[in-house]
């Protein structure tokens, strides 16, 4: 199964991704993930989407797009993977649907109040990029991430005023792919706003009617 999934910062969209990866072992490629690896690393790649992020803003279309069609040509993805955070914009959805076919675009919803809360109180474990919620789903031990033993820490962008720069960026570039996609019969929407596994479970039983067309 070849799936995008939406939804605005927050939506859960790196949580029931990472679900699905592990318990039906397919590829999770979150653009998100590998841009902050270039950063915390300082390649090239790093350099130049550093400030984007801290921002709030979105890394330009070209760069993001050669970054996907590379990493969907491994071997891995030939047959299944989960775009966590790609496409953002139309232009990378019609990039896209040109190198890859899709089954369905599943879009989280959730309200804008809810969103601040979950990201204010998300923390990410530096080694693995587990994602934890000090209210929701708090590690085990403070501080320390459950899979790995890595440290847990705050997204810089996970702050009030740039938090309100991603949703400004979210409803302009990003809501609009939820009318594109549902004009090609490959959108697929759930209640983003119940617990993990309720979202899991939901997402289970609707994609079926996606992978049988
Ligand atoms: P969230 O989990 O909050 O939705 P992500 O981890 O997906 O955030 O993305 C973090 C940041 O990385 C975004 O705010 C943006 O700057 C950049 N980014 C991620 N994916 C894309 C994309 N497809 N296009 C442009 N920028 C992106
Ligand atoms: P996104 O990738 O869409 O930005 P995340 O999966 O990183 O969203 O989730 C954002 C925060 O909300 C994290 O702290 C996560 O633990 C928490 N969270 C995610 N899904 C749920 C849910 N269904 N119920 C409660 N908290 C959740
Ligand atoms: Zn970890």
């Amino acid at each position: 199964m070849k799936l995008v999934f939406l939804g605005p910062p927050g939506a859960g969209k790196g949580t029931i991704s990472r679900m699905v990866s592990e318990r039906l072992g397919i590829p999770q490629i979150s653009t998100g993930d590998i841009f902050r690896t270039a950063v915390k690393e300082k390649t090239e790649l790093g350099l130049k989407v550093q400030a984007i992020l801290a921002a709030g803003g979105l890394v330009p279309d070209e760069l993001t797009i050669a970054i996907v069609k590379d990493r969907l040509s491994w071997p891995d993805a030939q047959r299944s993977y989960i775009l966590d955070g790609f496409p953002r914009t139309i232009a990378q959805a019609e990039a896209l649907a040109g190198f890859s076919s899709l089954d369905a675009a599943v879009d989280f919803e959730v309200k804008d109040e809810l969103i601040l809360f979950r990201l204010t109180g998300r923390r990410v474990c530096k080694v693995c990029g587990a994602i934890y919620h000090v209210v929701t789903k708090p590690p085990k031990v403070e501080g320390m991430c459950d899979l790995c033993g890595g440290e847990l820490y705050i997204r810089n962008d996970d702050k009030e005023e740039t938090v309100k720069a991603r949703l400004n960026a979210y409803h302009e570039e990003t809501e609009p792919l939820i009318g594109w996609y549902g004009n090609r019969s490959l959108l697929l929407t759930i209640d983003g706003s119940p617990d993990a596994e309720t979202v899991y479970n939901a997402f289970i039983s609707e994609i079926g009617r996606f992978l049988r067309k």
